[in-house]
């Protein structure tokens, strides 16, 4: 397995970092999660271009210089893909503060540039996207706006996530959801959430101390193509103990429905049916069973397959 860092391919065991690493100590990196698909017409790379967007914007966001453009980063998304030989993977591109000098503030280091990929399956679980999760509502909130950037995915940011996700685990849950600095609700530890309730859809928006994900995105324009439509609101957590169907979305998580909240069945306690059929056009589409009509896939062998059968 080879790893990419800072425009070259390594090998696995020699990516190692030194114990002054910056970001070790303070956080400073951003990343992404990334799914390559194994669809019908061959493995290809679910909108890369928004997840590299949002690895570029993170970074502006903690000031993190970055050499390389976001063309560059696609380029070696594909190119590492293609390397390992995946069918399918999860991506990790990370960029963080490197080794040098020690202190908070931290500009001085080198940048640091990595994407490595993994051989990973459905991340809360295969059962979990048919029977849903259960999930406890967190002691931890999520930063405030003036005490974090919920918009980058930061490194040090993830701590709180670790402690929700740690509480919820050691509770017997399988995630917990956080709420925002008002008491509404946020978002799961990795995962955006959606909540139907008679009728309607609701979901956190941007100013809940949310990451703008792109399955949020990605939902919200499948929820269109199927003529339903969302409302962006703050979301009391009561909400959650009496929705019809509440569910996460992520990169890792896709769309898996949940079915209590606090032990408190949602619905009937099993897969709802907008649920249901988003999920369906969701895994239609990142399988190649469907046509592709956003724009969303990015073949990774293309090129090689039209120049061998041309
Ligand atoms: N919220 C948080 C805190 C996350 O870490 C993630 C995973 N990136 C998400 C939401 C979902 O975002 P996306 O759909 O872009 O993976």
């Amino acid at each position: 397995m080879l790893i990419w860092r800072n425009g070259e391919f390594v090998d696995w065991e020699k990516a190692t970092v030194h114990v002054t690493t910056h970001a070790l100590h303070y956080g400073s990196s951003v990343f992404e999660g990334i799914r390559a698909y194994r669809t019908k017409q061959g493995t290809a790379i679910f909108r890369l271009q928004p997840h590299m967007q949002r690895l570029l914007n993170s970074a502006k966001i903690a000031r993190i210089e970055v050499p390389f453009t976001e063309a560059q980063f696609n380029e070696a998304a594909l190119e590492i893909v293609r390397r390992n030989g995946h069918e399918s993977c999860y991506m990790r591109p990370i960029v963080f503060r490197g080794a040098g000098v020690l202190g908070v503030e931290g500009r001085k280091n080198p940048t640091e540039c990595v994407i490595f990929t993994l051989e990973w399956g459905r991340y809360l679980g295969k059962e979990a996207i048919e029977q849903g999760v259960d999930v406890q509502i967190s002691t931890w909130r999520r930063v405030a706006p003036d005490t974090g950037a919920s918009l980058a995915k930061i490194g040090g940011q993830y701590v709180n996530s670790q402690f929700i996700s740690m509480e919820a685990h050691d509770g017997g849950f399988t995630e917990g959801i956080a709420l925002d600095f008002n008491g509404t609700v946020s978002e799961g530890a990795g995962e955006n959430i959606f909540v139907v309730y008679e009728g309607t859809v609701y979901t956190p928006g941007i100013g809940s101390s949310i990451l703008n994900g792109i399955t949020r995105d990605s939902v919200i324009k499948l929820m269109g193509d199927l003529g339903m439509n969302v409302r962006f609101e703050a979301i009391p957590r009561d909400l959650l103990y009496i929705a019809d169907e509440i569910f996460f979305t992520g990169t890792a998580a896709e769309i898996t429905p949940v079915r209590s909240v606090d032990r408190i069945k949602v619905g009937k306690g099993s897969r709802g049916p907008i649920t249901q059929a988003l999920q369906e056009e969701f895994f239609a589409i990142t399988s190649g069973e469907k046509a592709d009509r956003h724009g969303w896939l990015t073949p990774v062998y293309q090129t090689e397959k039209q120049e061998s059968s041309g």
